[in-house]
């Protein structure tokens, strides 16, 4: 039987082992996570407040994201259900304090992908990190293509004609979602439940998704390259290399 392994060529573009965002308003913890992180090899940013944390979620990708549940404002558990909401799958690892972890860590429920009570030894961090992330690599799929179009899921990274292109969280779940089912329609209704995880269309998500479809188009589709996102009119959309 042949062994399933990870394609070598799978982090080449990157050079670091994934991108890592550590909200935590602790300065001294945050910053010994940081070094920590680093000479293991990571890509860490850091952000101390929830908001400010909400909106990087939102606008870029990480691996992994270890997120201190006392934070001034926006706290994590806010945090984390809205962006389990939003759709975002990131693995999340929690932090916490001793006295919290009871009732806080039973209300994770599915949110978090695990959790670790301060303090905490660097080593034990490290150990958790590197399972959550194993976890969530072998989950997901793992290349897909179409034309000159590449998706590496797990490290979230696409490529058109070798060029990257960058794209939000949800823009990158739509492609996904659009890709593996390649030369099939795919109904709004299908990318309600499916990528926006909703269990009801409306017209306001519909105009969402249109939206999203039009971004993730001018971001993929640019003028000279084959068209890859159609839209089949009143039925939803297609991804498909154009007919000649
Ligand atoms: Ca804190």
């Amino acid at each position: 039987m042949p062994v399933a392994a990870a394609p070598p060529s799978a982090r080449a573009e990157r050079p670091g082992r994934g991108r890592i965002l550590v909200v935590e308003d602790e300065q001294k913890v945050a910053a010994a996570v940081r070094e920590g992180l680093q000479s293991e090899g990571y890509d860490v940013t850091v952000e101390t407040t929830g908001e400010t944390a909400f909106f990087r979620i939102n606008t870029e990708r990480f691996e992994l994201i270890l997120l201190d549940l006392g934070l001034p404002g926006q706290d994590g558990l806010d945090i984390l259900r809205v962006m389990r909401e939003a759709g975002v799958a990131t693995p999340v690892l929690v932090l916490t304090a001793r006295d919290t972890v009871g009732d806080r860590v039973q209300g994770l429920n599915s949110g978090a992908d695990d959790y670790l009570v301060k303090p905490f030894a660097f080593a034990e961090l490290l150990a958790r990190i590197q399972a959550v992330l194993r976890r969530g690599r072998t989950a997901e799929p793992q290349r897909l293509a179409i034309g000159d179009l590449e998706i590496e899921a797990a490290a979230r990274t696409v490529t058109r004609g070798g060029k990257a292109v960058d794209l939000t969280v949800k823009e990158f779940e739509l492609l996904v979602y659009l890709t593996r089912h390649a030369r099939h329609v795919v109904s709004r209704d299908t990318l309600v439940r499916e990528v926006w995880r909703e269990t009801a269309a409306s017209t306001t998500l519909n105009n969402i998704i249109d939206v999203h479809v039009s971004r993730l188009r001018r971001k993929i589709d640019r003028e000279g390259s084959v068209k890859l996102i159609h839209t089949v009119r009143g039925v939803g959309f297609v991804v498909r290399e154009e007919e000649p």
